[in-house]
């Protein structure tokens, strides 16, 4: 066990490792963030800012000394990195499911390994992939980079045929797949923390509505059948088992008009569909990340009241600083601000959390104070 006192690691400081960050400080822990962005918004509340890109062997070296263990906020982060940290400390989640995650073709193939459902997919690696893909995938598909893609960023939508090519070139002629787009009933997702020694806390399955592919609104309990909360939970937990998985683990899942539930991607980490839980849980997915690391079960992942998270993106401020004051004179709303100080537009500048009796009502209420912010 890794005690209040010792220092922990953070490989990124961006508003998960923020919310991090400031969880592992209430609890008495040091962290040490190494983020190449001089006003990384982690670094506020972090012991010490290593501002070095996340490669830079030095920084690497400073964390597997000074730290008593290390975590990441994100995916990106290149596993040999990890690889060489975790030769000293541990390191979780794991460099391999680092890997799994960052890599949507391996991604796949290890959920259908494991004999869980994926949407129907095809890997291109080369344009002689692309007779083969279009008679395996019917369209409209979507074609995503294999690396790096996030909200919605690294993916076309294919319509006809003749738009593979020049979307592949697009996208830099990088490894991907073709992925079928199917009609989806709604999005739900899992977040869950298992210890290192298996023991698995599951967060209530919220339901997320995305717009221009980046997450918009959260509604939780989500409004689905009982049945399919129920295997989206079981879902998440066997994945997480298989991979031995120690951390946050959140799991997107697509439902299609059928109620058939399907494995959309995983995310090492805590995830924006879980903020929620920092208002409406009894430990909230960052804590988790904290005890998780240090070797401690997760605390209770229990809903004490039905939630409703909105982001807010910089696209708020068209017209000068959101309305905050429209948000706190609700005593049921909480608000969270990242400390960024550029807000461009689809950038993540923070959340704000509705709570109380039904998540209907709660929604109603949501969406009117976010009119109300501009
Ligand atoms: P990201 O890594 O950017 O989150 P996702 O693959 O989760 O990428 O795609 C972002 C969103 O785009 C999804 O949450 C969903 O709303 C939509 N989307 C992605 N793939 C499909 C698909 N195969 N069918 C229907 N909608 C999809
Ligand atoms: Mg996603």
């Amino acid at each position: 066990m890794i005690l209040p006192g010792a220092t922990l690691g953070l490989l990124g400081g961006g508003q998960l490792g923020r919310m991090f960050t400031i969880a592992a400080r209430t609890m008495g822990y040091e962290v040490m963030v190494l983020d190449p962005d001089t006003e990384s918004p982690a670094a506020t509340f972090a012991t010490e800012h290593l501002c070095a890109p996340y490669t830079d062997t030095e920084a690497l070296a400073r964390l597997a000394r000074e730290c008593a263990a290390v975590t990441t906020e994100f995916e990106n982060v290149l596993p040999t990195s990890l690889e060489m940290i975790a030769e000293h400390i541990p390191v979780r989640p794991s460099a391999d499911n680092i890997r799994i995650a960052r890599d949507r073709i391996l991604e796949k193939k290890t959920i259908r390994d494991i004999g869980l459902d994926t949407v129907d997919y095809h890997v291109i690696q080369s344009s002689a992939d692309f007779d083969h893909a279009l008679t395996q995938i019917t369209l409209p598909a979507i074609l995503k980079t294999a690396t790096l893609g996030y909200d919605g960023k690294g993916q076309a939508v294919i319509s006809e045929p003749s738009e593979l090519a020049p979307a592949y070139q697009q996208l830099g002629t990088k490894d991907c797949i073709l992925e079928q787009r199917i009609d989806l009933a709604c999005e739900v997702s899992v977040v869950l923390a298992r210890s290192v020694c298996g023991h698995i806390e599951t967060y209530t399955v919220a339901e997320n509505q995305h717009a221009n592919g980046i997450l918009d609104i959260s509604i939780v309990p989500a409004r689905v059948k009982p049945e399919v909360a129920s295997s989206a939970e079981k879902m998440a937990q066997k994945l997480a088992k298989e991979l031995d998985y120690c951390g946050v683990l959140a799991v997107e899942f697509f439902v299609d008009k059928k109620n058939k539930i399907m494995i959309n991607e995983m995310a090492p980490r805590p995830h924006n569909s879980g903020h929620y839980t920092l208002d409406a849980c009894l430990t909230d997915q960052f804590q988790q990340q904290v005890r998780t690391l240090c070797g401690f079960k997760p605390g209770k992942a229990d809903l004490t009241t039905p939630a409703v998270m909105v982001n807010i993106l910089g696209d708020l401020w068209s017209e000068g600083t959101p309305s905050w004051d429209e948000l706190l004179k609700n005593p049921g709303v909480f608000l969270h601000l990242y400390g960024k100080k550029e807000p461009r537009h689809g950038r993540k500048m923070g959340h704000f959390c509705c709570v109380g009796v039904d998540a209907e009502s709660l929604l109603d209420q949501a969406i009117t104070l976010k009119k109300a912010l501009v």
